[in-house]
């Protein structure tokens, strides 16, 4: 069952969608970008439906250190940690979201630049 009946990733998170999982536990889902920008690039979301990092509260604090905490364990598992990475969450419109539920991106394996387009 989705938390959020029309919501990709609530389906991604519980099963109801197939997608290259590298991560699940109660609370977080990690799993393979559909169209990656890195040799690295994995998506971390929290199994409940929450819009964006807009949309957090303090019950969420918790669960946010979940995702986070997640994502070193994603990277020492893709053999990353040493070399570095990226994470980082695009919020609203201007910030480039596409899907609605809140998700953090893991980026590695490649030398990031800098400012993002
Ligand atoms: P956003 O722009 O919202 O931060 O990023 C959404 C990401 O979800 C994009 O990088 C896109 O490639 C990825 N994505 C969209 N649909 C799917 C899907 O069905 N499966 C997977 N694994 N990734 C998806
Ligand atoms: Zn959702």
């Amino acid at each position: 069952m989705s938390d959020s009946p029309d919501c990709l990733f609530c389906k991604i998170a519980s099963g109801e969608i197939p997608a290259d999982v590298v991560h699940r536990d109660t609370q977080v889902t990690a799993f393979r970008d559909i169209n990656p920008h890195a040799p690295v690039h994995v998506l971390r979301v929290p199994n409940q439906h929450i819009e964006s990092i807009s949309a957090l509260r303090p019950q969420h604090d918790a669960l946010m250190g979940s995702v986070l905490r997640a994502a070193a364990q994603v990277a020492a598992a893709e053999g990353i940690d040493q070399s570095g990475y990226r994470l980082l969450s695009n919020t609203g419109r201007q910030g480039g979201q596409v899907v609605m539920h809140l998700h953090v991106h893991l980026l590695g394996g490649r030398q990031m630049r800098w400012p993002p387009g």
